[in-house]
């Protein structure tokens, strides 16, 4: 099968072997998989995961109790077995595989092994344009599921990128008070479109005064700034995920007494739920699209300045 696969570089590879299922998983034919950040930090060393890229997809089963029908799937196998799995954080298992990320082969291939367990119906009047993006808006839920927050509260999100975007259109159904502060006055008028306030991110006072702040820049200036802008006792959600160590002075996250939230992967049915009813809009978000042969061009410019989402069609319409 054709695969884009990552060693020490990213090639496209046209005779890559079929993956082999555990009892636990199916096999999904990919039809659309999308790039993201993840993906980029991926090709610069985080996590030094070699093998097949791609979490963000959608398919048809090729086996198991969904058989023929269109699919998206979780990104975490989980063993359900060990004592993380049973108190219920199966994301957290300890001996979990992670599609395209961690000791598992991922989607931007013909083929992706997946447990069952993690598979979704996708719902007719989805299409694959759409629920391709079912993995990053459920990681976007993620925030509310974690932290509970009220009409007043008053939300920052950092960063007006991919994951930006769909965090502030979560939130924006949530709180009365969001800000989206971003680098790009074209990313930013798309989110003003959708009525969500928006700032440059050199016009913002650094005023100490938001309850929450999402970081959700993709960079290791993200939390130094969410610092800047978070009130005493309130809280920064770190959605980002950086190749590297980052170093800061940590004595203001004392003083101040901030939390700092983690936030990962969320609720599949939350998302799927949301872009069928039309909750989110993902339509403005889709910059370009290349074949899966095309990949690594495809990478690239997924890093370009100015690019949201990056497609690859995989399968042949
Ligand atoms: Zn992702
Ligand atoms: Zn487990």
């Amino acid at each position: 099968m054709r695969a884009l696969v990552l060693t020490d570089q990213v090639c496209y590879d046209a005779a890559r072997p079929e993956p082999l299922c555990d009892r636990n998983e199916v096999l999904v034919g990919v039809s659309v998989a999308g790039i993201c950040e993840t993906d980029l930090q991926l090709v610069k060393g985080y996590m030094g995961f070699r093998g097949v890229l791609g979490h963000e997809f959608v398919g048809i089963a090729r086996s198991g109790p969904y058989e023929g029908r269109r699919v998206v799937g979780e990104i975490n196998c989980s063993c359900w077995d060990c004592e993380t799995c049973r108190r219920g954080f199966p994301t957290h298992c300890p001996h979990r595989t992670v599609l395209g990320i961690l000791n598992h082969d991922g989607a931007f291939a013909d083929l992706i092994a997946v447990p069952q367990k993690n598979l979704h119906l996708v719902p007719d009047e989805l299409p694959d344009d759409v629920a391709v993006f079912t993995e990053p808006v459920a990681a976007a839920y993620q925030i509310p599921a974690q932290l509970p927050l009220a009409r007043a509260d008053r939300v920052i999100v950092l960063g007006d990128g991919r994951l930006g975007n769909l965090c502030a259109q979560v939130l924006a159904g949530i709180t009365d008070h969001l800000l989206v502060v971003g680098k790009h006055p074209e990313k930013l008028a798309l989110l003003a479109s959708q009525g969500i306030d928006t700032a440059m991110l050199s016009d913002v006072e650094r005023s100490r005064a938001a309850d929450v702040v999402v970081d959700a820049t993709g960079s290791d200036s993200g939390l130094p700034t969410a610092l800047e802008l978070v009130r005493p006792r309130g809280t920064v959600v770190l959605k980002t995920t950086v190749a590297g160590a980052q170093t800061m002075a940590w004595a203001p996250v004392v003083i101040d007494e901030i939390t700092v939230m983690g936030s990962r992967c969320g609720p599949f049915d939350r998302a799927l739920s949301a872009l069928a009813g039309g909750e989110i809009d993902v339509s403005g978000l889709i910059s370009a699209r290349f074949e899966l042969s095309s990949g690594v061009e495809a990478l690239e410019h997924a890093r370009t300045k100015g690019v949201l989402k990056v497609l690859l069609d995989i399968a042949p319409e």
